[in-house]
């Protein structure tokens, strides 16, 4: 993951040739979050058109990650990317995070495994434990959050809530 508070004209710490440029728009954070495709409008961030490197700040790459935690925590279930997403977020090994959840290394280690969906009372317990450790920095991004977690899970969509997100929308809240 590259973030830093690097600056437009400064040279791109990637190639060392391209000079950075920023230019609003919209950019998938997906590859950098480790997740499949997260739409992020209205981001001005550096970016090099030497190489393509984006330069997300530290503070955008965790406002944007707490909204993404916010929305997985509405969910019933938790896809296998979504799960080590959440573990890093939580700054957890394997281990600790089984740990934590009280279950052995080899559980929190297959709920990461292709092919399988974290559901039930796992995924309630993960939840609850992000919405714990996570909730008083994220304040209003988990407010949903608290919402479902207290009442009931929605299912899972088809299409992920965090798909789309405005990084403007999510500064105001
Ligand atoms: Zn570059």
């Amino acid at each position: 993951m590259k973030s830093g508070d690097f600056r437009a004209g400064s040279i791109c710490p990637s190639c060392g040739k391209g000079k950075l440029r920023v230019k609003p728009g919209k950019r998938d954070l997906g590859p950098l979050l480790g997740l499949n495709e997260v739409t992020v409008k209205n981001l001005s961030v550096p970016a090099c058109p030497a190489c393509g490197a984006v330069l997300v700040p530290g503070d955008v790459l965790e406002l944007v990650s707490l909204a993404i935690a916010g929305s997985m925590l509405t969910q019933a279930e938790l896809e296998p990317i979504e799960v080590r997403f959440l573990r890093k977020l939580l700054e957890y090994t394997q281990a600790e995070l089984a740990e934590h959840l009280g279950v052995d290394r080899a559980t929190a280690n297959r709920w990461e495994q292709e092919g399988g969906r974290m559901t039930g009372a796992n995924s309630y317990a993960l939840r609850s434990h992000v919405f714990m450790q996570l909730g008083k920095k994220a304040g209003p991004l988990f407010e949903a959050a608290e919402k479902s977690l207290k009442e009931h899970s929605a299912p899972r969509p088809a299409v992920p809530a965090y798909r789309t997100l405005d990084v403007e929308r999510l500064r105001a809240a």
